[in-house]
């Protein structure tokens, strides 16, 4: 079966599968508050057209996925879901991303169901600060959250931190030094301008705060890429601890994309900051055969742009990063 390789000849192997749109939480880069704008529950793929998309996606060499959301943990009964897509022929890997609020109770049952690593966004370790960033008083249950996660074997978990100047840049150390203890992995994200909740985020370059915590922490670049994602890591010599930076907006890496995302509604969008897409929806109700999904799915590629235009055309972009799926 031929891979799936775009226009511009990246080979797409990984999806991002977001399986709510809602949250519990309302981080000011991304959800706006009292937002109601979800996506009714009748037009939510289940878990059999999940199951039977991701499949022939899986068969066609997309051999990796990603749960997110909105919140994923949202979903009901999503160790069942993640346990029937581990189980897929050609997936090779299994992911999450979750803000962690409800992670204290979910994360036996997660790793037991074939969820392979876990990334959580964690973006101030002042408990007053992520209140004001996330606009709910949740700190403590995402720890709690963490801790879980640690103690069920995830290893090594991720961090995901947004870093925003003049709201919690000063505290970029203190979660180098966090994760440092904890054997987490720190990723330090650069603002996006999704909607207006992300552009209206004081952007922050990394590029400058990666030099700095280079000499600080006599960290090192590595000379192959850490996981096969967009973030690019610095090291300690030892190998054992590392800071990732994701900079989608002072240095791209569209040329190197190898994902697309499906939405909860079966859209899937070829690109974070473009209007692209291709609906799932109606061909899984409409009684299409899987040959006829594998078809459309090549038809989707071929209409995946070469790049954002986060920089030239910041306006451009409606949808918050919880619709597409982050
Ligand atoms: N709720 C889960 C979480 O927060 O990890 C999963 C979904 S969330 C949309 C996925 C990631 O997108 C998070 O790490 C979040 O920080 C990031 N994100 C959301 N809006 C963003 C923006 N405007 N720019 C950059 N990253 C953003
Ligand atoms: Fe929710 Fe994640 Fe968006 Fe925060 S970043 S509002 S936790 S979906």
């Amino acid at each position: 079966m031929s891979k799936l390789i775009d226009r511009f000849g990246r080979h797409i192997d990984y999806l991002r599968l977001s399986l709510t749109d809602r949250c519990d939480l309302r981080c000011s880069y991304c959800m706006p508050k009292g937002f109601r704008d979800f996506e009714e529950p009748e037009h939510w793929l289940t878990f059999d057209e999940l199951e039977r998309l991701i499949g022939i996606f899986a068969r066609i060499g997309v051999g990796r996925v990603r749960i997110t959301g909105g919140e994923p943990l949202l979903r009901r009964n999503l160790p069942e879901l993640a346990g029937r897509l581990s189980a897929l022929p050609g997936l090779r890997d299994l992911s999450l991303s979750t803000n962690a609020t409800q992670l204290d109770r979910h994360a036996d049952a997660l790793k037991q169901a074939g969820i392979s690593r876990i990334n959580v966004s964690l973006d101030s370790l002042k408990a007053e600060r992520f209140a004001k960033i996330c606009g709910r008083d949740s700190y403590s249950k995402v720890m709690s959250g963490l801790l879980a996660a640690k103690s069920a074997g995830f290893a090594p978990i991720k961090i995901n931190m947004v870093a925003m100047k003049g709201e919690n840049d000063d505290e970029i150390d203190n979660m180098v030094e966090f994760c440092h203890e904890h054997g987490f992995i720190l990723r330090l994200i650069e603002a996006m301008p999704m909607g207006d909740t992300g552009r209206n985020t004081q952007y922050l370059d990394l590029q400058p705060i990666a030099d700095r915590l280079k000499h600080k922490y006599g960290l090192i670049e590595h000379s192959t890429p850490l996981g096969a994602g967009p973030a690019r890591y610095l090291g300690s010599a030892d190998g054992q601890f590392n800071v990732g930076f994701i900079t989608p907006i002072s240095q791209h890496f569209c040329a190197t994309c190898n994902r697309v995302r499906l939405s909860v509604d079966g859209t899937l969008y070829m690109c974070l900051g473009q209007e692209e897409r291709y609906e799932f929806r109606p061909l899984l109700r409409g009684g299409a055969r899987d040959a006829e999904i594998e078809a459309a799915i090549r038809d989707a590629i071929e209409l995946k742009p070469e790049r954002h235009e986060f920089r030239e055309q910041p306006l451009k972009l409606v949808r918050f990063m919880s619709m597409t799926g982050g």
